[in-house]
């Protein structure tokens, strides 16, 4: 069965979202703006903010709505999801608010999937209630989409593993109370099976972060940034620091990835949904040659195309949420990789246009176009660039088909058009043809 309606009940919900984070969480956004801001846990006068908002989101059973029940969380299906995130998606501190921030999502996940008891008591547990945030470090300096390449590595000493190298781009590490760490423990073993992942306090002795590397629109300082390039020199944890089993890393990662890139594509419809409402309000306001911009048929013209391109993305996020829900684990990496590669595509356009229609207004730090421009490259690179995902897809699809049987493809006109005459040979016949 087809249905696409919301349910009364849940839609009261979906309202109630919308006018919270509107009133709520948008002047979170304005009074603390910078990139890391949602995940500073020191700033005091941002976390007396936050927390009575969290509270609310509680009371109306809307936190962490991420996780199943079989994690704990509500369990509303990445279905209802996805209509929450995209409302979430609308503001940057509304993620933080409803317990649902990347990249402690994930870490959340793959805790509650592969920690061990005293693991999610540690680390689970605080990571939920908000307390804390954490990082996950995988990328490192010199690869990152080919984790094949990755050469940070831990090696057993007695009843500890030492772990020794180097990561990049560990979002949060700076704030982070702990860091999952993917490390090589075995390099002979098969490509797939040489990592682990290993779950490391923050207060442990050996390590460094060089920079905290800034990304544009984020800071101008080159280390006021988020993104902490991290070297890890003799850093020892225990052996039951380990995440799942040895050589379990890859496993592990897949875990969390999937999620990531999809919670991100119901986001993006938030961010460019506000972006397309500026778009109209815009064509509605600005006056120019004795008409609103919005009687210019090429006006008309873009905000048609953005509303369809929207709806289309919409669309695939909403079925890849369906699929996900109601088809075995594995079937919807194909349309995980599919909203991937069309969500920083849409950004891209969506915001680009927004931006153009607002003038030179666009261009300032005086709306949120132009900090939503500033982080269209990093959609199309976070969780794995679009080539990736790209080849995700064509792989996926050239599976389901086979070379042509014989010299020409078997779409060939003169080869199927002597079959056909072969079937209906007799009436053909009949008829002298
Ligand atoms: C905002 C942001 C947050 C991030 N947070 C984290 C984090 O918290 N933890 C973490 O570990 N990492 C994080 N990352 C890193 C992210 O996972 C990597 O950027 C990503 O995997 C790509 O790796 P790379 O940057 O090294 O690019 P590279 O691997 O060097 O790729 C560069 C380019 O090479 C091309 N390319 C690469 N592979 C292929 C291929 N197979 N086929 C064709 N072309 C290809 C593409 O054009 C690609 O854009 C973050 C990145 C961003 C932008």
């Amino acid at each position: 069965m087809w249905d696409f309606s919301t349910d009364p009940e849940f839609q009261e919900k979906l309202d109630w979202m919308a006018t919270f984070v509107r009133e709520e969480c948008e002047p979170l956004d304005l009074l603390f703006p910078h990139g890391g801001d949602p995940y500073d846990v020191t700033n005091e006068a941002a976390r007396a903010i936050l927390r009575p908002l969290q509270e609310q989101v509680k009371d109306q059973g809307l936190w962490a709505c991420h996780l199943g029940p079989e994690l704990d969380g509500p369990g509303f299906g990445q279905l209802k999801l996805a209509l929450m995130n995209e409302i979430i998606g609308r503001s940057y501190w509304a993620p933080t608010v409803f317990g649902t921030a990347a990249p402690d999502t994930g870490n959340a996940e793959i805790l509650a999937m592969f920690g061990t008891p005293e693991q999610k008591d540690r680390y689970l547990q605080p990571l939920l209630d908000g307390e804390i945030v954490s990082c996950f470090s995988m990328t490192e300096p010199q690869a990152g989409a080919d984790p094949k390449e990755f050469v940070c590595r831990a090696w057993r000493d007695g009843d500890e593993w030492v772990i020794d190298g180097e990561k990049w781009f560990s979002s949060n590490a700076r704030y982070a109370a702990f860091f999952i760490v993917m490390v090589v423990t075995d390099p002979d073993a098969a490509p797939y099976e040489r990592m682990s992942m290993l779950v490391v306090p923050a207060e442990t002795p050996g390590i460094e972060i060089i920079r905290n590397v800034s990304v544009l629109g984020e800071r101008d300082d080159l280390d006021e940034g988020i993104h902490g390039y991290v070297r890890y020199r003799d850093v020892r944890v225990p052996l039951d620091a380990m995440l799942g089993g040895p050589g379990e890393g890859f496993k592990v990662a897949q875990a969390r990835l999937g999620g990531g890139r999809v919670h991100h594509a119901m986001r993006t419809v938030g961010v460019c949904s506000r972006a397309f409402d500026m778009m109209l309000e815009r064509a509605q306001s600005r006056r120019t040659q004795g008409e609103v911009l919005g009687r210019k048929q090429s006006v008309q013209q873009t905000i048609a195309d953005t509303w369809i391109e929207l709806q289309q993305f919409r669309l695939l996020v909403l079925q890849t949420a369906w699929i996900i829900d109601n088809t075995p684990h594995g079937t919807a990496r194909i349309n995980i990789a599919m909203c991937k590669v069309a969500m920083a595509r849409l950004m891209h356009d969506v915001i680009q246009r927004a931006l153009h229609l607002h003038g030179s207004l666009g261009t300032t730090l005086e709306t949120p176009l132009a900090g939503w421009w500033a982080s269209v490259p990093q959609l199309a690179l976070a969780d794995g660039p679009t080539e990736v995902h790209q080849g995700t897809v064509a792989k996926e699809l050239l599976k389901r088909y086979d070379a042509a049987p014989g010299l020409f493809p078997t779409e060939h006109i003169p080869t199927r058009l002597t079959e056909a005459r072969r079937k209906h040979e007799v009436v053909l016949k009949e008829f002298g043809l």
